[in-house]
């Protein structure tokens, strides 16, 4: 089922998520929604937050360009995006590497908003998985980069936080009118 995405400034976006300790059915339908939610959207992620839940599960997919990571290795396997995504993650750590690296980026919780994010290039990120197995992701590019922006999500980050102060006084009038729109 498609779910209505949560836009700017609904408070729930300020969360930080619980973890899951417990893969319920409820947990699993939210999954399985959010994919739904993801692609009807054209998003390459979608946090729980984002469509009004504060719990650390997120998913993401890239596969729809196989060459937007130079390597994605799985609890040490080669693999391609088309391989494990779309993927679920729960309870995340992510570990920052390689250079930073600045590409524009969007949210879905902000419609028409876009800015340039300087993150890190590569991230080794430790995952759960809706079956309770341990995932050990590393890579880089924009799979990186999504998992990075994600995962922000669950930790109540938004990447507004992140654009520079240039930015965020040019964008200044669309954040008031979107307070106004769904505050
Ligand atoms: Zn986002």
């Amino acid at each position: 089922m498609i779910r209505d995405i949560v836009f700017y400034p609904d408070p729930v976006l300020r969360k930080v998520g619980s973890r899951v300790e417990d893969v319920t059915p409820e947990i699993r339908q939210l999954a399985a929604d959010m994919i739904e939610t993801m692609y009807d959207a054209h998003g390459v992620g979608l946090a729980a937050h984002q469509v009004g839940v504060s719990v650390q599960l997120a998913v993401i997919d890239v596969s729809h360009d196989e060459e937007c990571v130079s390597y994605l290795r799985v609890n040490g396997e080669d693999k391609s995006p088309g391989e494990i995504c779309p993927i679920v993650f729960l309870n995340p750590v992510v570990e920052l590497l390689g250079e930073k690296d600045t590409d524009t980026e969007g949210c879905l919780s902000f419609p028409d908003l876009r800015g340039e994010i300087t993150r890190s290039f590569e991230v080794r990120a430790s995952v759960m998985t809706l079956d309770g197995k341990t995932l050990v992701i590393e890579t880089d590019g924009l799979f990186a980069r999504a998992i990075q922006h994600e995962v922000d999500h669950l930790f109540g980050k938004l990447f507004i936080d992140r654009m520079s102060s240039a930015r965020k006084l040019a964008i200044r009038r669309q954040l008031k009118e979107m307070q106004d729109q769904y505050g």
